[in-house]
């Protein structure tokens, strides 16, 4: 692809401005600002709004200026404020921790479904029920997007299709190499009703992996877990790593027995994969999970998604209005992506290093008890301000 950037695609049906793969959090929240800007957004989504996703649904305080300036009613929801945290290792003992600024909660299946209503009334061209199947350099500068809806072309190609999809195995991504996918993860969420506090968001662990569990919008509770995917096959599913595994932690005992369960089959994604990827790959922009995945204890993989589209959004302007050429906008973008993620994602890492494994959780369990200040610090590393 060359350096020297074309001026924006004419209006032509097929050919866009910025083609955007993938319509979650990061995807929805891009094109919300760039089609504000005045640009000529498609955006493609392989489901149709509105529906579950695998997530736990506790979004940290930072992302709620930004959400509302997209135009989320947050404030109306009356959605539940999460401050405490309670995390206990297999056999029950407890950390108790308060939050703060914490958190709130909000389902996907509402949070998406309203962003994609924001993105159609902002002029974004939405595609539900397409499916990406390949981007590739095209004549002009521009990109050819292959989908189950056809042909399209664009300047630019962002890619938010979240932890792993199709294109990764076609872009041939690092982290998708034979020897990480041994260490892959699984995860399992439910909606259910419980009688959860509003203000508490809890993380009990298992042998093999962790559960969290917390409020969403009307009386809801989300229940969702991470799991070593040979521990899953090696109970021999979902209903068995429940029974025999998850069930040896007496909170989750009572929850598991005790929950109304308000999907009649839990959702559930495998190939989950904490390797370190990039920002851009063969000049596609890289956002959300997609550019990196923070591990779900961190709670924090919802607001990069959407801080990475504030990051990138004037970053896109400046290179549509030709102030930046392509290269400048690579780098520029890599360069703060970095700045910005990469101790939260490091010291995810280590943290779930800990996690799922019944001794050193334990261990470090007992050790943080006594040193409030030293859990908050390490919250505070995965998190970042308000933006
Ligand atoms: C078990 C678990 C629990 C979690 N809990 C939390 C939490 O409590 N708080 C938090 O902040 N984060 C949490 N996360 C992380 C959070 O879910 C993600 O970081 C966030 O969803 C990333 O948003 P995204 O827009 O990058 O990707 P996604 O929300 O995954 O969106 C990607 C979209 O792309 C679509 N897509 C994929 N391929 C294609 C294609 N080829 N063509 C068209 N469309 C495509 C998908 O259908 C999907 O809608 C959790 C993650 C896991 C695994």
């Amino acid at each position: 692809m060359s350096l020297i950037h074309s001026p924006e695609p004419t209006a032509h049906s097929k050919t866009y401005s910025l083609a955007i793969i993938g319509g979650g959090l990061a995807g929805l929240s891009l094109s919300i600002q760039l089609a504000r800007l005045g640009h000529r957004v498609i955006l493609f989504e392989k489901e149709r709004y509105p529906f579950h996703k695998v997530c736990g649904e506790y979004i940290a305080m930072e992302s709620w200026d930004f959400l509302e300036r997209l135009g989320v009613p947050l404030t109306e929801l009356n959605l539940p404020r999460i401050t405490r945290l309670h995390v206990s290792d297999p056999q029950g003992q407890l950390l108790k921790q308060k939050l703060n600024p914490g958190g709130f909660g909000i389902s996907r299946y509402k949070l998406d479904n309203l962003l994609a209503q924001l993105a159609r009334d902002a002029g974004v061209t939405l595609c539900e029920k397409t499916i990406v199947k390949s981007i590739e350099p095209a004549e002009n500068d521009l990109f050819k997007l292959t989908t189950s809806a056809g042909e399209f072309y664009t300047s630019v190609a962002a890619g938010s299709y979240g932890k792993y999809a199709n294109l990764d195995l076609r872009l041939k991504r690092e982290f998708i190499a034979p020897e990480t996918r041994s260490s892959a993860f699984s995860a399992i969420k439910y909606h259910i009703r419980h009688d959860i506090p509003a203000d508490l968001i809890s993380l009990h662990n298992f042998d093999g992996g962790y559960c969290g569990m917390s409020q969403v919008e009307e009386g809801r509770s989300c229940l969702c877990y991470l799991v070593r995917t040979d521990v899953l096959k090696q109970a021999g599913g979902i209903q068995a790593l429940e029974e025999t595994v998850l069930k040896r932690n007496p909170h989750l005992n009572t929850v598991l027995t005790q929950a109304e369960r308000l999907y009649e089959q839990p959702l559930a994604i495998s190939q989950i994969h904490f390797s370190p990827k990039s920002a851009v790959e063969a000049h596609i922009l890289m956002l959300g999970d997609a550019a990196g995945l923070i591990p779900p204890l961190c709670g924090n993989g919802m607001s990069m998604a959407l801080r990475a589209s504030a990051m990138l959004s004037p970053l896109l302007h400046d290179f549509f209005k030709h102030r930046i050429s392509r290269d400048q906008l690579e780098q520029e973008y890599t360069r703060q992506w970095r700045k910005a993620f990469l101790t939260r994602l490091r010291t995810g890492n280590l943290l779930q290093h800990l996690f799922g494994k019944p001794t050193p959780v334990s261990l470090a369990l007992r050790s943080l008890e006594p040193l409030p200040g030293v859990v908050r610090q390490l919250v505070n590393l995965t998190h970042g301000k308000p933006f």
